[in-house]
This record gives structure tokens, C-alpha cells and sequence, in this order.
């Protein structure tokens, strides 16, 4: 369903690149971001117990795009500030019309990209999000990626404590793929790792990746760290993982990241099926 840019291509021709930037600042003037959200479901009940944000593109002529596309431009030219600002708003108005419409307290995850985790403005950004949303704050997830922490150590610490204060929680996308240096883990206040596809991908048949991941998960319920595992996409995967102990999964075998409206109408069946 998606266009792709051709990765190869794309980083040669930086007149493409070019295009895309120029394309992407009018996108967000003329509304063509839309923000998709992919429930995280319990792996014993198979319950609904949050869901992530994930941002898509309407190209006027490309059509629907995906975020491996423009995440990468919108990072390095800094129109990541206003796209990421505008899907934080976004999730925050989604989980608090949840709240309002099936009154279910439903946590939203929103990916923060290194520009936007580095960036001074942050801390008043979510603060003014939750502010003018009313959405309470521990109902609001951060994922930030291991090489954030790991670049600027003290920083990272400095903002993730002021983060943490504010009482949102802090999770790490894609644990495992970067420098993965756990003593962090103890160090920083988080409360949430994604263990990456990757690994999630081998857990039912490659021994190794099952090594993997049963490390991560037992690392992350001994600290009381919240595990999710990433790109769950059959049974018998879903399977493994629940009798390795992950408390919860992602992935395409649950659901698709869906637009707002359908990710409502499947909460609400969900919910019905599911009283809390
Ligand atoms: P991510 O945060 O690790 O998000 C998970 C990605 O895996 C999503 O891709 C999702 O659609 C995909 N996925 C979910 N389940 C499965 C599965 O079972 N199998 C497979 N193969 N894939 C699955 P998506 O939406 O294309 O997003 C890609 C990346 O773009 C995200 O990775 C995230 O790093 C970034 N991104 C997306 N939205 C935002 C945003 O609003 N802000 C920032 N800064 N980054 C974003
Ligand atoms: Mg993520
Ligand atoms: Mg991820």
C-alpha cells in the first residue's frame, strides 16, 4: 500500500531529497500528515492495553507514504520539530477522546526522534501538550532509540529525569539493535524496552534469537521494566513470547497501525467483547 522511495537512489540523487523537503514543508502546512495508531495487546488475555502513534503522509501525487521515508529528511533538515509537535498534539487529543467517548484509560506512544529528544523546547512542548489536552500525564509513553541515550550520556539522564518528573513514561524502541549498554537500564528511568522485530522475527524457530529475547525479557520483569515485544507477525511467535514471560506484543498477527476513526471503531468491538 505504501510507496517506497528507493533507498539506493534516494541517497545519490539529492535533488529527490531536495523535492521531498520542499514537498514535506507544504505537506504540513496543507494538513497531509495523518497520524495511524497499532494497539499493543496483553499476550495471556489478549487484551487491548495501549497502542502507538505512527505518522503517515499523504503525497499529493505518491500517495500514501511511509515515515521510513521522510522520517530520516524530516530529521535533518529540522522540520522534524513542527511534524513531531504536530503528531505529539495528535496522540494526546486521541488517548483524551478515548478517555472521554469509551472511558478507558488507553497509555499512547509517540515516537521521539535524537533531534527532537535534544531539542530545549521539549520539556515545555509535552508539558503543553498534556496542559491543553488534559490527557494525565502517566497515560503519555516517549520512545526514545538506545543511540539517543548513548550519545550524551548526561543529557540524556537530565532530560529523561525531567521528563520522568512530569510523569510520562519513557520507553526504548528497538532495544537490542544499537549499543545496547544495559547498565543504562538501571541508571535512567525507564519504564518500558521494545524488543526490536528483528530478534521478535526468530523467536519461534532460531535458537539464538530465542536466547535473545529471553534475555531481554528477563532482564526487563527482574528490573520492573515494562517489556513489549515488536513486529509480532504469527501464532506461534505470540506463542513463544507469552511462555517466555513478555507481558505484551506489536505486530501485524494483532492488528495493523490503523487510521483514528477504524482504531476507534476496533477499540469499541474490542471493548464490548472485553469489558475492562
Ligand atoms: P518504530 O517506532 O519501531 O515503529 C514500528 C514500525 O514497525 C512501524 O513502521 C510499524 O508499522 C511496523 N510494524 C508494526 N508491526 C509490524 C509487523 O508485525 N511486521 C513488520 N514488518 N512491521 C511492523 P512505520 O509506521 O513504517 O514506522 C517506521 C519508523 O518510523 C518507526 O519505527 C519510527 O522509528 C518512525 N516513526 C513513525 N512515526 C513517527 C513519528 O511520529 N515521529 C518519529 N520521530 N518517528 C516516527
Ligand atoms: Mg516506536
Ligand atoms: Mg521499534
Amino acid at each position: 500500500i505504501y510507496k517506497v522511495f528507493d533507498k539506493a537512489s534516494m541517497g545519490s540523487r539529492s535533488s529527490e531529497r531536495l523535492q521531498i523537503e520542499a514537498d514535506l514543508r507544504k505537506g504540513l502546512e496543507r494538513d497531509e500528515l495523518e497520524v495511524y495508531y497499532q494497539p499493543f495487546f496483553s499476550l495471556d488475555q489478549q487484551h487491548i492495553v495501549g497502542a502507538e502513534a505512527l505518522v503517515r503522509w499523504h503525497h499529493p501525487t505518491n500517495g500514501l507514504t511511509s515515515p521510513v521515508t521522510f522520517i530520516p529528511i524530516a530529521e535533518e533538515t529540522g522540520l522534524i520539530l513542527p511534524l513531531g509537535r504536530y503528531v505529539l498534539d495528535k496522540a494526546c487529543w486521541q488517548a483524551r477522546s478515548i478517555r472521554d467517548q469509551l472511558g478507558v484509560d488507553l497509555p499512547i506512544s509517540v515516537n521521539l526522534s535524537p533531534r527532537q529528544f535534544s531539542e530545549s523546547g521539549l520539556l515545555s512542548q509535552v508539558a503543553a501538550a498534556l496542559d491543553t489536552t488534559g490527557l494525565p500525564a502517566e497515560l503519555l509513553i516517549l520512545e526514545i532509540t538506545e543511540s539517543v541515550v548513548m550519545e550524551d550520556l548526561s543529557g540524556a539522564r537530565e532530560v529523561m529525569s525531567k521528563l520522568d518528573r512530569l510523569g510520562v513514561r519513557l520507553a526504548i524502541d528497538d532495544f537490542g539493535t544499537g549499543h545496547s549498554s544495559l547498565a543504562y537500564l538501571k541508571q535512567f528511568p525507564v519504564r518500558e524496552v521494545k524488543v526490536d522485530r528483528t530478534f521478535v522475527q526468530g523467536v519461534a524457530d532460531s535458537p539464538v534469537d530465542l536466547a535473545i529475547v529471553r534475555a531481554i525479557i528477563d532482564l526487563a520483569n527482574a528490573m520492573g521494566i515494562s517489556a513489549v515485544a515488536e513486529g509480532v507477525e504469527t501464532k506461534d511467535q505470540a506463542a513463544a513470547l507469552k511462555l517466555l514471560g513478555c507481558p505484551v506484543g506489536q505486530g501485524f498477527y494483532f492488528s495493523q497501525p490503523l487510521p483514528a476513526q477504524e482504531f476507534s471503531e476496533l477499540l469499541t468491538g474490542h471493548l464490548a467483547a472485553h469489558p475492562p
